[in-house]
């Protein structure tokens, strides 16, 4: 069958933002329009533009952005039953908006032709043609999105079909057709799209996909399979109920598995980096175990497997993770050996030789500290600082005088407020702050900045975006422990530390100083490595 190259469509700034605990500001959504524009996305939907008033806004600063390959989006529906397209509403706040690009929703369904919109399936179908006409008319490329269309297609293909051929009359560029509900599965969904590119062509067609049945990736590697050359979807998955088709699922997919084409197929290799400035925006942790660009896509557990990895890194790696920007990763546990360490060493950057003296010794050390409860698993940047200083004599950013954490009550009504104190001995200077907040962990998380921020100005990058605790039997004696475990941001990189003591407050404290210093060591090997390249794609 002969392919064309595809058109990527993203909706994150709209149906993604229909996603439980989603949403933008406008200048979110503007860094988000930017940045997909970078990596070559051809089409990003910006908002509804006739539902709220921060989408009309986006739509006046979108105009002024120089993007230099995606075309911005604005999103509606056709002209009300009963009402020329030229008099509608909405369809004009939608040409006001002023994007190349308008999309627009309309029905396919002949349920929710007369049971919602209460019109004829006649009238629905002048609704589409005529309100794409208009819009077409005044200079704008038409996408049209069918709603609910394999569902209708199921009640009636015949209709289905002809609402399709009243918006390619009407001069849609693109007929998508949405599987609105989520519910379709990946056979039915490629019957139909294969009807519909054998009735209207290939170039013509795209699909919309939900993930209810956990199939939103499937389906639309389906649609693309069965001719449809443009596909839509969110960054991460974002969207309504369990969300939209994953666009950094699909594009692997597409460029490596299925060898396709589109404009963002070089940029392939940032597309780790992109998911986590989407996630980054929207306050949201990155998934581990999302397929190619997780935490753990890569990771390998245990001696022999990988050892194995490391040998032959296709024998249990389905792609190169570099591909993606992502990396193999060794897990170490008390099942690690010397070649384990020595792997994941490497990983993080140290040149060791297998046989030193030093790689025996930071294993014993490893084992010491496995046994009593540190878990180096989610915090490879403890574990780093472990190597540096044994492998390399590392000597700390800072250094610990004392803290003290004092949480208080004032009364009956007043909630508990926490103080924290803290001195350090900063590049031979002591520091000696003091910070209040809700909780003792912020508390003491704020004086440690100020402590270091006027020395090591690029810890104000940096944020504490996950905190864990965990309280681990005690298998010695009265007393439990407690593992704390943090994971600190700085817009570009995650990273996890861990902590581990009888006392939470001192546990929590052994975390998040290592991620300072962690912070601080990767700055100054990126000092060391020289002025790097500037960051253009
Ligand atoms: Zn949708």
């Amino acid at each position: 069958m002969k392919t064309h190259p595809l058109k990527i469509y993203d909706t994150t700034l709209r149906d993604g933002t229909q996603g439980e605990g989603i949403s933008f500001s406008v200048t979110d959504k503007l860094l988000i329009v930017e940045r997909l524009d970078q990596f070559g996305i051809d089409y990003i939907e910006g908002g509804f533009p006739g539902s709220n008033p921060r989408d009309i806004t986006f739509f006046e600063e979108a105009r002024k952005l120089k993007l230099r390959h995606a075309l911005v989006a604005a999103f509606g529906s056709t002209r009300r039953a009963g009402v020329a397209a030229a008099k509608d509403v909405q369809l004009q706040v939608l040409l006001e908006a002023g994007t190349p690009v308008v999309t627009i929703v309309g029905k396919t369904w002949l349920l929710h032709v007369t049971e919602i919109l209460r019109t004829t399936a006649e009238e629905n179908l002048a609704m589409i043609e005529d309100s794409v006409r208009h819009l077409v008319a005044a200079g704008r490329e038409v996408v049209y999105d069918a709603e609910h269309f394999f569902d209708g297609y199921k009640d009636d293909p015949e209709y289905a079909l002809r609402t399709l051929a009243a918006a390619a009359r009407g001069g849609a560029a693109n007929l998508t057709m949405c599987d609105t509900n989520g519910g379709t599965l990946v056979e039915d969904l490629r019957e139909i799209v294969a009807r519909a590119v054998k009735e209207f062509g290939g170039e013509r067609v795209g699909v919309h996909c939900h993930n209810d049945s956990g199939l939103g990736v499937a389906v639309s590697l389906a649609g693309v399979a069965a001719g449809a050359s443009l596909v839509q979807g969110t960054m991460n998955g974002f969207g309504e109920r369990t969300g939209n088709a994953n666009l950094t699922t699909i594009l692997p997919n597409l460029f490596l598995k299925m060898g396709r084409e589109a404009a963002c197929r070089p940029n392939l290799p940032q597309l780790r980096e992109l998911s986590h400035y989407i996630d980054e925006l929207a306050n949201q942790r990155p998934d581990p175990k999302a397929p190619f660009i997780g935490a753990s896509a890569f990771a390998h557990k245990g001696g022999l497997h990988a050892n194995a990895a490391q040998k032959v890194a296709r024998s249990y790696e389905h792609i190169t993770p570099a591909a993606v920007g992502n990396h193999t990763r060794v897990l170490v546990s008390d099942l690690a050996g010397r070649s384990s360490i020595v792997m994941k060493a490497r990983e993080l950057g140290f040149h060791v030789d297998e046989h030193s003296p030093a790689v025996k010794n930071v294993l014993e050390e490893l084992k010491r500290l496995e046994f009593e409860g540190y878990e180096f698993e989610a915090a490879d940047a403890s574990l780093k600082l472990l190597l540096a200083r044994w492998l390399q004599k590392h000597t700390p950013a800072f250094e610990l005088e004392g803290y003290r954490v004092i949480v208080e009550c004032r009364g009956p009504e007043a909630s508990a407020v926490a103080e924290a104190t803290v001195k350090v001995k900063v590049k031979g200077k002591s520091m000696h702050t003091v910070a209040e907040c809700i909780g003792p962990v912020s508390a003491l998380d704020k004086a440690l900045r100020l402590a270091l921020e006027r020395a090591y100005p690029a810890i104000k990058d940096t944020a504490l975006s996950d905190y864990k605790v965990r309280i681990l039997d005690s298998k010695r004696g009265a007393n439990s422990r407690a593992r704390v475990l943090i994971e600190t941001s700085d817009g570009e990189d995650i990273w996890g530390t861990v902590g581990l003591s009888d006392n939470i407050i001192e546990a929590s404290w052994e975390a998040l100083r290592d991620a300072f210093e962690y912070k601080l060591l990767r700055e100054e090997e990126r000092g060391d490595a020289g002025n790097r390249k500037p960051d253009t794609a």
